[in-house]
């Protein structure tokens, strides 16, 4: 047998544990998974040595934003950026661009707007909102990955919140369907406004309680259906305590963190500094250590980038009004270093990154053939290197705006190369972008 490719590592990051391996791709799959030394023909034979071979990140939570607000973020420059961070699939969200994909007429539009563009694999969520029960089928036919609703206002019109009857509505009719809903869990009753450019006032402004009730509403209308539900962004640590009692009483429950609570505090953010802006707020010191130990203790499932940017005057850079802000971090490009450089210093392992960063979250999106180095699976890989430390230039972030909390930041732990379904992304060989539209399943 002639492989197209053998990539050899002596840290190669399987399923079932880090070891010396030789993973080899026919066309563009993983057809064997065989000793490091192992002989084996092949059209080109890679030894990464003692750099590890990770699978390709999957990331469930990108807004890409296009079409429509594609002066925001593109399918261009958001799955370059994800290429470059050793992200090779992303599933974009169904709000930010326009129309929102609510529809399945909607979602053909993104496509079509994605179609040529993409350097990694996207698949695409759907919308919940209200009077679009109708579409819920349809779009589940059609390949997403899940549906995504809020609880409260999205910040964009014509995505709008579903209220606790169409929760249970949704979830009623996409448990007949097994599929999943997500939900942005934060409840309005307990927010207030915020202005001005102290970072704790905002942190104030949206407590850990509006996370806590809005995610009960989630867990009681989970419960009631039997669907899959799944809490986007947990930020607030208290709340993994409910979660853990829910998944323990047979509730059909998930949840996410992402990069940003899990390495910054609230302590260490500058007054006005609104690249720091996100909904639910970065919280203390305090809350992020016990997001760890939920994390630690599989309570969290997987940490996905949240990558929500806009351009730097929606930021209000002039102001530093954390009220005006849009909320959002841009950090597609950096997350597997920001994860990792916090992770190795609490005794972590490669394998629990695999864990939370590929395979869990492309088994809530249903897309078997990602996220693990297994025969049969798509040859996505990426050489990393977890001792190099490198210090944060926006100038080299791919982004389409280099706006980020990372900035200045060193970071340990850097992507040496990509492959994408056996071709390689970061050294030319890709003239053209190869990555494809896919769907659940
Ligand atoms: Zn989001």
């Amino acid at each position: 047998m002639r492989y197209d490719l053998v990539v050899r590592s002596r840290r190669a990051v399987l399923p079932d544990g880090t070891r010396p391996a030789a993973v080899a791709v026919s066309g563009r799959a993983i057809a064997a998974v065989e000793d490091y030394g192992a002989r084996l023909e092949a059209g080109r034979d890679v030894d990464l040595g003692d750099l590890v071979l990770l699978p390709g990140l999957v990331d469930t939570h990108v807004h890409v934003n296009e079409p429509g607000r594609t002066e925001w973020e593109g399918f261009a420059t958001a799955t370059r950026a994800a290429a470059v961070g050793g992200v090779t699939t992303i599933c974009d969200m169904p709000l930010n661009s326009l129309p929102p994909t609510t529809s399945v007429t909607a979602l053909e539009e993104k496509r079509a707007a994605a179609a040529g563009k993409c350097w990694v694999d996207v698949a695409f969520w759907g919308g919940a909102v209200p009077g679009n029960e109708a579409s819920l089928r349809p779009l589940h036919e059609a390949g997403v990955v899940g549906f995504k609703c809020f609880l409260l206002d999205s910040g964009v019109p014509e995505f709008p919140p579903l209220d606790e009857a169409g929760l249970r509505a949704a979830l009623g009719t996409l448990a007949g369907a097994d599929a999943l809903l997500i939900a942005h869990a934060e409840d309005a009753a307990e927010i207030k406004a915020a202005s001005g450019r102290d970072f704790g006032s905002f942190v104030a402004s949206r407590p850990p309680v509006a996370e806590r009730r809005a995610i009960e509403k989630v867990i009681a209308a989970a419960a009631g259906t039997g669907a899959r539900a799944h809490i986007v962004h947990l930020s607030a640590a208290e709340c993994v305590a409910m979660i853990s009692a829910a998944k323990a009483a047979g509730v059909r429950l998930t949840a996410e963190t992402c990069p940003h609570y899990l390495y910054f505090a609230a302590e260490q953010v500058p007054d006005g500094a609104t690249e720091f802006k996100s909904c639910p707020p970065i919280r203390d010191s305090v809350n992020r250590e016990a997001l760890w130990r939920g994390l630690e203790a599989g309570v969290i499932d997987c940490v996905v980038s949240d990558h929500s940017p806009c351009p730097p005057e929606l930021k209000s850079f002039g102001s530093g009004d954390f009220g005006a802000a849009w909320g959002g971090i841009a950090s597609l490009q950096l997350g597997l270093s920001a994860v990792w450089t916090v992770a190795r210093r609490r005794g972590r392992t490669l394998d629990d990154i695999a864990r939370w960063m590929a395979s869990a979250p492309a088994g809530l999106a249903g897309l078997p053939a990602k996220g693990r180095l297994a025969v049969g699976c798509d040859a996505d890989l990426v050489a990393f290197d977890p001792d190099e430390a490198y210090v944060v230039d926006p100038a080299r972030l791919y982004h389409r705006h280099p706006v980020t909390p990372y900035a200045g930041q060193t970071l340990t732990g850097r992507v040496r190369q990509t492959w994408l379904r056996g071709t390689s992304l970061l050294e030319g060989e890709g003239e053209a972008p190869v990555g494809r539209l896919i769907k659940r399943g």
